[in-house]
């Protein structure tokens, strides 16, 4: 089955516009097609600049493209009459997580944010039970959901976003770049903890990447992006 199916999507920004001068138009995405099946990830490749972060946007809800349509379990997530509801079954983690936590609020509370689209059908003490589990998934200790962001490591508020990210059962996960601002040691931890969630959350990932290596590990299908254009290449799984 079809989890996601992008058509013919467009995206531009627009800049300037101060003191006398045109606003300029930059096209970012031209004409992007692609679909995911349910459970499989589909990675995303191209250079820094190509349109990947954009796509992810728009993927996510928060940017609108200029045409084209997304559809998400057969339902119409754009166009849409009106303001595009949240879905919360499609998640995102950024590479800079540690820009998505609050320094302010303890690791266990930015945790139990990620519930929030489901507070009235999942109850507190479901809530801990699962936040326990997916921290020891995810090989982190339990007192760390006392602490702040500022006390961790970059790999540990890496696994945090992506513990935050799978509180709430979501269907497919995006993940822009999610390793790239780690050590290699680091990365290569968090890429196996990928495999193994993908595997056992049964959660689709739209996988975007620069680095052709990881994509080979991580996914079913490549699509390259190049200048907003983007071809989709078949692969098998080499190392799987
Ligand atoms: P990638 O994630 O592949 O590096 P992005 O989607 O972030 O690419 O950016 C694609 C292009 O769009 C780049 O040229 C970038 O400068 C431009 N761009 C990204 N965000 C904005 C923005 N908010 N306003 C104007 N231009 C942007
Ligand atoms: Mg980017």
């Amino acid at each position: 089955m079809l989890l996601l199916e992008v058509e013919n999507l467009a995206c531009t920004y627009t800049t300037g516009g101060t003191l006398g001068h045109n606003n300029a138009q930059r096209q970012v995405l031209r004409d992007v097609t692609f679909s995911v099946s349910e459970g499989t990830c589909f990675g995303i490749l191209g250079p820094s600049g190509s349109g990947k972060s954009t796509l992810a946007r728009c993927v996510a809800g928060l940017m609108k493209p200029d045409s084209g349509s997304i559809r998400f379990l057969g339902t119409m997530l754009w166009p849409v009459a009106g303001a595009r509801k949240p879905e919360p079954r499609i998640q995102m983690v950024f590479q800079a997580s540690s820009l998505s936590l609050d320094p302010r609020m303890r690791i266990g509370d930015s945790i139990e944010e990620g519930f929030f689209p489901f507070r009235h059908s999942v109850g507190p003490r479901e809530r801990k039970e699962r936040i326990t589990r997916l921290c020891s998934e995810v090989g982190l200790p339990d007192e760390i959901l006392r602490r702040y962001p500022g006390e961790l490591s970059g790999g540990q508020r890496q696994r945090v976003a992506i513990i935050r990210s799978l509180a709430a059962h979501p269907r497919l996960l995006i993940l822009d770049e999610p390793t790239s601002s780690l050590d290699p040691v680091t990365q290569s931890i968090i890429l196996s903890l990928l495999v193994s969630l993908h595997k056992e959350f049964r959660v689709s990932l739209l996988y975007i990447t620069h680095d052709v290596a990881s994509a080979e590990v991580l996914c079913d299908r490549i699509g390259i992006l190049d200048d907003g254009i983007l071809s989709i290449e078949e692969t098998v799984r080499p190392h799987r």
